[in-house]
């Protein structure tokens, strides 16, 4: 690849670092020809540290390192995109991306399910959506609701039946997943509670 080390003046090129399969820019680096040569060699991304003075491989202290996937060259050859896999988060301060405060973390089906509930929240009609009517009613019937769900898990907890208990827990978790929007919440926020409790 012709890369042109030599526009600046202290032999570094700008790099940025994008995520391969989610597309999310995870930070940016300096690279001199050695440590495009080391990255190119290791499949591990190696930067020249400017605050070190040396070559950087990121991830030699916390194991994070970021597997090379792609490199590209920009228009005039003095810009490298790299695409990678990164092992665990990129940002020495614990996120994923150098830009984000907090790590967003998919719930997969439970986040998708909040996401419904904020749109009906938003836009639905309250005589046609379920979700919108209680929106409607306000915070305190919904934590209302959350109570009597709760009351039917413990009922059917004493039973034999599965398919009860199983469906008053979902119950619970809908109305629940509800009362969080109405407080401003996310299950993000609770699950954020409990990892700090495990220290
Ligand atoms: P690491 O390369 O992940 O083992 O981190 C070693 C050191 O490099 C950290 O203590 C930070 O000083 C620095 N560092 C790590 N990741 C970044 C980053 N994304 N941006 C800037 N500095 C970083
Ligand atoms: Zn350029
Ligand atoms: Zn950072
Ligand atoms: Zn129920």
């Amino acid at each position: 690849m012709n890369i042109d080390f030599s526009k600046n003046t202290d032999g570094l090129i700008p790099v940025i670092i994008q995520d391969s399969e989610t597309n999310t820019v995870l930070m940016l680096g300096y690279m001199n020809a050695e440590a495009y040569q080391k990255t190119v060699d290791t499949k591990k991304v190696t930067f020249y540290s400017r605050s070190k003075q040396r070559l950087w491989t990121k991830g030699e202290e916390s194991g994070n390192f970021l597997n090379l996937i792609d490199i590209k060259n920009d228009c005039d050859n003095d810009t490298l995109l790299i695409q990678v896999k990164p092992e665990g988060p990129t940002c020495h301060k614990g996120t994923d991306t150098c830009w984000a405060t907090k790590n967003k973390t998919n719930y997969g089906f439970i986040s998708a399910l909040e996401d419904t509930i904020q749109a009906r929240r938003e836009n639905a009609d309250s005589e046609k959506s379920y979700v919108a009517s209680l929106f409607k009613l306000g915070i305190n019937k919904i934590a209302q609701k959350v109570g009597e769900e709760a009351v039917e898990v413990v009922i059917e907890a004493k039973d034999e039946n599965d398919d009860l208990f199983l469906s008053e827990s979902a119950d619970l978790l809908f109305h629940y997943l509800i009362l969080l929007q109405a407080k401003g919440f996310k299950i993000n926020d609770v699950v954020d509670v409990l990892k700090s409790r495990q220290k």
